[in-house]
């Protein structure tokens, strides 16, 4: 028998020491067929959630409905609010005839019983698997009276075997584009700027955007704006259709002073959309994570409207530059491993060597490799980031070999991390999606100078929170 195998060990506590050793490590890098916790979710989640940002718009997954529940159970978990979306329910006898009956009799419910002013279709694996034509069977449902002729449907085909949530939300988004903005008036435009989230299930960033934005007087649409059906007020009434981008300013997109999207990944194909084809004035930042990235954006603004950075945003970054130089001492020389989404972790890597410290690890299941090169530059541009491993299609299982075998100080990521951090027996803060175990912290940005202020807070005071847990009495102290 090798030793190379967990039947070698004898105990129980042999077999736990192997699997932090270097030598699983390397096994455990080695393998090529199977996938163990990716830190990712499959292409219609992140359809449904671009779907929620349009007024009145009711999400339709063309699947299977154990699907429909694994997404409206995630985002439910992490917002802790009700999503609305429905599925035509496809069987095994839909997998063998296709999935037209189910889609023109689902459409005709959907559109009776919750009374839309728009539907999003997209697909899950079952539907792409045996090649449903959406194009066409919308068009039949049409033809069979399941909703109006003129009534608004944009659908999006969201494969789950390649890409991931982040892919589905940009097909998504450009199916709406593209199904539902008129053609442009020439060189005629609104003089609203359009401001393009990308995946992001933090209505407190979405805020947080607005409010920079307005504050420098320039007018924008949001598109689509997910902030409302993400964190609507509670009043006692439920209300299926909470707020969102009016079907109006969707449909005037194509006529937008310019563009601007706030992730590179999550908006790949339609930032060529609009920039290419369409010819709009466009541009794409790295998500504004602490205080250099929120620079380049709010200066990107400046330059596209031609409106100055207020005085007011020039005292909000003087207040984020204190609070980083407040909390230095305790982020300065610490060691971190990170994984999530390719935007997120070019943001907080940027944010992390802002502020000293050092990534160690960078675990990105859905990264490309562009993505690496990206992140590469990222860290070649600091002395901190130079001995930073970058993992792209790696999972958590991967992530664990790493921390078992080069140690570090702090895990950054969503929930899924919280095994991976009890094991090396390091802190976890959460930031990413989906956090299904602490409250409201989709609520508070991550992004512009006060996302700085709150980022600094966080992981500041989790490491003095851990000193205080573990240090011994007679170094208990008032001050930290
Ligand atoms: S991977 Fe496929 S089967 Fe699984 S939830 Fe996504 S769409 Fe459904």
């Amino acid at each position: 028998m090798s030793e190379n195998t967990c039947a070698y060990r004898q105990s129980k506590e042999e077999v736990a020491e192997w699997l932090n050793s270097p030598e699983y490590r390397e096994m455990n890098f080695n393998r090529k067929a199977l996938s163990i916790n990716p830190s990712k979710a499959c292409q219609p989640l992140g359809a449904l959630l671009c779907a929620l940002g349009i007024e009145g718009c009711l999400p339709f997954v063309h699947g299977s409905q154990g699907c429909a529940a694994y997404f409206r159970n995630t985002l439910n978990r992490h917002l802790r609010e009700p999503v609305p979306t429905v599925s035509d329910s496809m069987t095994e006898d839909s997998a063998v005839f296709g999935g037209q009956a189910n889609l023109i009799e689902g459409l005709k419910n959907a559109y009776q019983v919750y009374k839309p002013q728009m539907i999003a279709v997209f697909t899950s694996c079952m539907a792409e698997v045996i090649g449903d034509d959406l194009n066409a069977f919308i068009a039949n449902a049409r033809n069979a009276g399941s909703v109006p002729r003129d009534f608004p449907i944009a659908f999006a085909q969201t494969p789950s075997f390649v890409g991931s949530h982040i892919t589905g939300w940009d097909n998504m988004f450009k199916a709406l584009l593209q199904s539902l903005a008129d053609p442009r008036h020439g060189r005629w435009t609104n003089g609203r700027l359009y401001v393009v989230p990308g995946f992001d299930a933090y209505p407190g960033n979405l805020r947080e955007y607005k409010r920079l934005v307005s504050a420098m007087g320039i007018p924008m649409t949001m598109l689509p704006d997910a902030t409302e059906a993400m964190d609507s007020p509670h009043t006692g009434e439920y209300r299926i259709y909470p707020g969102g981008t009016p079907m109006a300013e969707l449909a005037d997109a194509l006529n937008a002073s310019g563009f601007i999207f706030m992730q590179r990944y999550s908006t790949v194909g339609s930032y060529k959309f609009v920039k290419n084809v369409q010819k709009i004035n466009t541009e794409v930042v790295t998500m504004p994570i602490g205080i250099n990235n929120t620079d380049k954006f709010l200066m990107a603004l400046q330059e596209m409207t031609g409106k100055p950075i207020p005085a007011e945003l020039e005292k909000e970054r003087g207040r984020a530059v204190d609070s980083a130089i407040d909390a230095h001492p305790y982020i300065h020389g610490k060691r971190f491993a990170l994984f999530g989404d390719p935007d997120l972790l070019l943001g907080l890597t940027g944010f992390l060597l802002e502020m000293g410290g050092i990534p160690a690890h960078i675990v990105c299941t859905n990264g490309t490799e562009q993505f690496r090169k990206d992140i590469q530059a990222v860290l070649d541009a600091s002395p901190f980031g130079k001995d930073c491993g970058v993992h792209v299609g790696r999972d958590l299982w991967h992530m664990r070999s790493l921390l078992m075998t080069e140690p570090v100080d702090m895990l950054i990521g969503d929930s899924h991390g919280k095994f991976n951090a009890k094991d090396a027996n390091i802190p976890l803060v959460r930031i990413g999606f989906p956090i299904m175990d602490r409250v409201n912290l989709h609520r508070s940005p991550i992004v512009g100078y006060q996302g700085a202020i709150n980022l600094v807070t966080m992981i500041a005071n989790t490491f003095i929170d851990q000193v205080d847990c573990t240090c011994p009495d007679r170094l208990f102290e008032l001050m930290r």
